[in-house]
């Protein structure tokens, strides 16, 4: 069956799946949903035998509707390839009871590779499927890690060219690396005097002129963004937590139709959102245990009912969980108030005029499916150090703040049943931090590259390639403007 999507605000429907992909956004700022969550109407033994890529398949056509099979074949196979150090691209590793489900094996060790690796090709084929011949050019302003992933999945995809600004002296010098050294024809890195709010800021001013975005038409070329809102980013992120289940019934670990909570450190709320989804579709997911770093907007939010922006920002050592805007539970505010989008639209004014909302009772009972709680800087740092004293297996510190929310729940509750853990980053990707949790005394003296050799010998890994690479390879990119010349920067790459 046909599946359109709308916006949650009311403000647009019947809206095709690839159309909804190029949009990003719905006009009325709203964000696109699904008019139902399809069922998982493959029998799991059968789901058990797949590969990633083929779970992806499965997943993937229940909700892109408009997509021909050789289309999204297509799109899986690029994005799921050798850029993934892994054959099983989302492996599990089992350690302390609890299955980490590694979502860090591709181009830059960190889960937002999952999406961004397809979100090119399905922007490409949504592109071509609805005439579009002009060039996608994607803005992005950077605090550091998006910018990379996206560009890792950019890179030389055709009919695409993709922009990052970042602040100059905002990012760490492994960030910094990571970027200038980016490899591919279509990629282009700018240092931007200014912090990163200004990088944003300059980018959404270019976004909303008309005038540019007419220059830019006729010399063939229009904007897109990569942004975690659009829904090409998470329905990717639903074939994990099926691929995940398949597995632990293929490995006899669980048997099919046994109940397993999923655990997941966030932020925006995509993740844990896809996991969500997986659950609508009929994988047997019990609580959904949403783990929040001190930032911890969502855990108020479980608690009370109440969103509330108002508070002061804090700086964790889990910085992609450092968010007081969890933007995509837009989706789940929609769904809970019965898919109103007046109801959904009134709560969103209000975050954006007070900064804050309520929900009502009726509302409230159902996220009986989720636990909410966070983790303190001292626990998450205790966590990784307990962990690797115990297992040997070091955890980075985003997973390692869910961690510690499972093991409250797990206490508080006494729900021993399985738990899939979403483990979003390698610890290479923090080693600093990790190797402080660990023996501050001993590493804290030590350069980033001694570090990340001594996290290699401690952990009995590889050194990713990732990494591996930004110690040699040569810088690329050198480009360097103030806030205010985005845009004239922006044309002189374009050549317009
Ligand atoms: C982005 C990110 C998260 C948060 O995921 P959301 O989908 O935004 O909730 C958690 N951990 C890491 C390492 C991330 O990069």
């Amino acid at each position: 069956m046909e599946i359109l999507y709308k916006s949650t605000r009311g403000g647009e429907e019947g809206v095709t799946a690839s159309q909804a992909i190029l949009k990003g956004l719905a006009k009325d700022g709203g964000l696109f949903v699904p008019d139902h969550i399809p069922a998982l109407d493959v029998p799991m033994e059968t789901l058990a035998r797949m590969t990633y890529q083929e779970v992806a398949y499965e997943v993937m056509s229940r909700f892109f509707t408009d997509f021909t099979e050789e289309e999204l074949k297509n799109c899986i196979a690029k994005a799921y390839d050798e850029k993934f150090d892994t054959e099983e691209i989302a492996p599990l590793t089992k350690a302390e009871g609890i299955y980490f489900l590694e979502l860090f094996h591709g181009a830059t060790i960190a889960f937002k590779d999952m999406a961004l690796s397809i979100l090119p090709h399905l922007l490409t084929t949504a592109a071509g499927k609805n005439h579009v011949k002009n060039e996608i050019v994607i803005l992005t302003a950077t605090s550091g890690d998006t910018g990379k992933a996206a560009m890792a999945g950019f890179a030389d995809v055709p009919g695409t060219k993709i922009i990052v600004f970042y602040p100059k002296d905002g990012v760490s010098p492994v960030q910094e690396k990571q970027m200038v050294t980016q490899k591919g024809g279509n990629t282009y890195v700018v240092a931007i005097r200014g912090n990163f709010d200004d990088a944003q800021t300059g980018v959404k001013n270019i976004f909303n002129d008309k005038t540019f975005a007419e220059e830019m038409a006729r010399a063939g070329f229009q904007f897109s963004s990569a942004n975690s809102i659009n829904i090409g980013r998470l329905i990717p992120q639903v074939v994990y937590y099926v691929y995940a289940y398949a597995s632990l019934v293929r490995n006899s670990e669980i048997k099919n139709g046994d109940v397993v909570n999923v655990t997941v450190p966030t932020g925006n709320f995509g993740n844990i959102l896809a996991a969500f989804y997986a659950k609508q579709m009929g994988l047997p997911i019990g609580k959904l245990i949403c783990a929040s770093n001190e930032n911890k907007v969502l855990v108020d939010f479980f608690r009370t009912g109440v969103y509330d922006r108002n508070r002061p920002f804090i700086l964790t050592s889990s910085p992609s969980m450092d968010i007081l805007i969890s933007s995509n539970l837009e989706r789940l505010i929609y769904r809970i108030s019965g898919q109103s989008a007046a109801r959904t639209k009134e709560c969103m004014d209000g975050l954006q005029k007070n900064g804050r909302y309520e929900i009502d009772d009726e509302m409230r009972e159902q996220l009986n499916d989720f636990y909410g709680d966070y983790a303190s800087e001292e626990e998450t740092a205790a966590e990784i150090a307990s962990m690797y004293k115990d297992t040997g297996y070091v955890l980075d510190t985003h997973t390692a703040v869910a961690v510690s929310v499972y093991e409250k729940y797990r206490k508080e509750s006494g729900d021993t049943t399985p738990v899939i853990l979403a483990s979003t980053a390698s610890p290479y990707k923090f080693t600093r931090s990790v190797l402080h949790a660990i023996d501050a005394d001993a590493y804290d003296g030590l350069g980033d590259f001694e570090q990340m050799d001594v996290l290699s010998e401690i952990s009995n890994t590889k050194i990713p390639r990732a990494i591996e690479e930004i110690r040699t390879a040569p810088v690329r990119h050198n480009t360097v403007c103030d806030a205010d010349q985005m845009g004239q920067t922006v044309k002189k790459i374009l050549g317009i």
